[in-house]
């Protein structure tokens, strides 16, 4: 399996939304972190899926809470 990229975007309440680059695109799929479960399949428009495993939903949460405390460290 390709690695999966994704990155994280938080809106002004620290919610954050996935934002997974396609692999065979590029084109970005975008879903809430929150309503997003292990091994949720992600499927681009060009028909090309992605799989959020555990592992990718603990580094993106983890990423999150680095977000969350430079946010806190800054205000
Ligand atoms: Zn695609």
């Amino acid at each position: 399996m390709k690695p999966l990229s994704f990155d994280l975007d938080l809106d002004k309440h620290l919610n954050a939304t996935l934002v997974v680059a396609c692999t065979a695109c590029g084109h970005e799929m975008r879903r809430h972190l929150k309503s997003t479960a292990p091994d949720t399949v992600l499927r681009c428009d060009c028909g090309h899926e992605a799989t959020m495993t555990t592992h990718h939903l603990l580094a993106a949460q983890r990423r999150l809470a680095s977000i969350k405390s430079a946010y806190q460290v800054a205000a």
